[in-house]
């Protein structure tokens, strides 16, 4: 019998999550804080909207996460728990330390339930097209039992370890990511300043060895200094804290990650904290000068 899956936050990736879980026939229920993305997703499925977490917990087999930060999950789980039983499986789509990944499969596991830290990668465009990667902490037999609601909205599902281990290899994913945005904008920066014809420039850079997702997608909207929403700055400045924490317990440290990570907090006082990650080009474009930022600002 198929699962009945359950969404808790219609964000940017979670409305898309929900929406592919729909095709696959396993979408049942879901609940957003702001009432209503919930009610236009339920008029565009016919999915039911439930009236609170408790109440989506009691209808559904596999309760969806995708919400912004470690304080929301923990909220949201103690919020459902007590509606939570044995053969319910919690899955935590949501990018949050190890730490609290452990702290969630707790509270679910005193309730007989299981629980799996399921972080994914592949921006909003994976999300739309169902093809994110998950990267999976928990008991291999849950993560099972839970696979065919990762199916419907990943095209990799990789089982890392223990409750944390999914996090903490986003960690990892979240330091390159923040490597890969400091290069493509410093870069593009750079490019603006020579007064090279940049759509060209991202063509035939994309084409050799610096190819990559961030500049064959981000590259063209950034050089218009256009920054719509895909992957908020103010998130992944939220990860990369995790990321930091994880390397001072494993007695190390992130220079590439403090440097991008004080970019962002510049970019989130100055109001751009909603704003796509690209729009470290702000930041990049300053470098060089009143002349190459005002150009790359289109000013
Ligand atoms: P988003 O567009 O800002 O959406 C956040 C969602 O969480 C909204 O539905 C919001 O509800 C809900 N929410 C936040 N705090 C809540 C609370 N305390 N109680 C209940 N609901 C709460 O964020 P997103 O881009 O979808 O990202 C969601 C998660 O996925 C984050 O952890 C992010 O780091 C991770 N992620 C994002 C991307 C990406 O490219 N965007 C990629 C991979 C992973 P409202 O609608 O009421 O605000």
């Amino acid at each position: 019998m198929k699962p009945r899956a359950g969404v808790i936050g219609l964000g940017a990736m979670g409305l898309s999550m929900a929406r592919n879980m729909d095709r696959a026939g396993l979408l049942a229920a879901v609940w957003n804080r702001t009432a209503a993305k919930a009610q236009a997703l339920a008029q565009e499925t016919g999915c039911d909207i439930a009236a609170d977490p408790v109440a989506l917990a009691r209808q559904c087999d596999v309760l969806v996460l995708c919400v912004s930060a470690d304080a929301d999950v923990l909220g949201l789980i103690a919020a459902l728990a007590p509606a939570l039983a044995p053969g319910q499986i919690v899955v935590d789509c949501s990018t949050v330390a190890p730490e609290t990944a452990r702290r969630a499969a707790e509270t679910v596991r005193a309730q007989g339930a299981d629980f799996l830290d399921c972080p994914v990668s592949g921006g909003v465009e994976g999300a739309r097209q169902a093809t994110l990667v998950t990267m999976v902490g928990g008991e291999p037999a849950t993560l099972e039992r839970a696979r065919p609601v990762l199916a419907a909205m990943t095209r990799q599902v990789v089982w890392m370890g223990p409750v944390g281990a999914g996090q903490a290899t986003k960690a990892v994913n979240q330091v390159m990511a923040a490597g890969i945005a400091a290069a493509v904008t410093e870069a593009l920066a750079l490019g603006a300043a020579a007064g090279l014809p940049l759509e060209r420039v991202i063509e035939v850079v994309g084409g050799g060895a610096a190819g990559n997702w961030f500049l064959e997608r981000r590259g063209p909207t950034m050089i218009r200094n256009d920054f719509p929403a895909g992957f908020k700055l103010a998130l992944h400045e939220k990860d990369l804290a995790i990321c930091e924490q994880l390397a001072l317990q494993c007695q190390g440290r992130l220079p590439l990650v403090e440097a991008v990570r004080a970019d962002y907090q510049t970019l989130m006082a100055a109001g751009f904290g909603d704003e796509d990650i690209s729009a470290l080009y702000r930041r990049k474009c300053a470098l060089f000068g009143p002349q190459t930022e005002q150009e790359c600002h289109g000013e």
